[in-house]
């Protein structure tokens, strides 16, 4: 079995939002795996006194802990709990009903019994490698599918027909995408944030398969080099618009 991952900060200036963590064995002889991608907080932080790290850190870790002593629960179940302990943790001292509360993209894989387990929730992404070698994207596209329909995002934040985040709501995790597939079916698997998947999502110079490939064949460091490429040859952001010119990267990649 073989597990890489990398992560790089988008500036050196500015800390590292996304969190990833890899458990083994887990539940017996499995493993896990959680990916978030805080959100970047307003101007007033939230309503929060807290830094986005101190939440990914204690979401994640409440995460990975509860996917890997938790067989019992599913990755909902578990999602919904970690939100739960982790809005406990600051509920007395911070505005959890500002829609900028700190919240973060989650892909987390529970894997060791015979299927895989997967659960996605906003615009980090989880590729499947299938034992053929085809690749099939596993995406909660519902910010995409509001971008294509013209409308601003940011007021859709965790509404009803808008998108959803892991903020301070359990109730969030019935929003996420789920499912299974049969272990033998499954070669390998990885799990991106949305900086490192820019070559797809932003720049338009990968397809998924294509940067499912760069990881096999080159590593996780090797995808977050060539999205900085990309971002340096467009410093500012003006020839591809992107909300932030140089994003937080990491990847995961597992190979069963
Ligand atoms: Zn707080």
């Amino acid at each position: 079995m073989r597990i890489e991952t990398a992560t790089e900060a988008g500036r050196p200036d500015v800390p590292n939002e996304d969190f990833v963590s890899v458990a083994l064995p887990a539940a017996g002889q499995g493993g896990a795996l959680v990916l978030l991608d805080g959100v970047t907080p307003p101007a007033d932080n939230g309503g929060c006194m807290h830094s986005v790290p101190w939440f990914t850190a204690r979401l994640g870790g409440a995460l990975l802990e509860l996917t890997v002593t938790r067989a019992d629960l599913t990755l909902r179940q578990c999602l919904s709990a970690a939100i739960s302990r982790t809005a406990d943790a600051h509920r007395d001292t911070c505005d959890l009903s500002h829609p900028l509360t700190p919240q973060a993209t989650a892909v987390v894989v529970r894997w060791g019994g015979a299927e895989v387990e997967h659960l996605v929730l906003s615009d980090s992404a989880l590729l499947l490698e299938a034992a053929d070698g085809t690749v099939t994207p596993v995406l909660d596209d519902r910010i995409e599918r509001l971008r294509a329909a013209g409308l601003r995002v940011a007021p859709l934040r965790n509404q009803e027909d808008g998108f959803f985040t892991a903020a301070a709501d359990p109730a969030v995790a019935a929003r996420a995408v789920t499912g299974r597939t049969p272990a033998a079916a499954l070669r390998s698997l990885a799990a991106v944030t949305d900086g490192a998947a820019r070559g797809v999502e932003v720049f338009g110079t990968d397809d998924w398969p294509g940067l499912f490939a760069l990881l096999r064949k080159a590593g996780p460091q090797a995808l977050i080099a060539r999205v900085r490429a990309r971002e340096d040859a467009d410093p500012a952001g003006t020839a591809v618009p992107r909300g932030k010119p140089y994003d937080d990267a990491t990847a995961v990649l597992v190979e069963f």
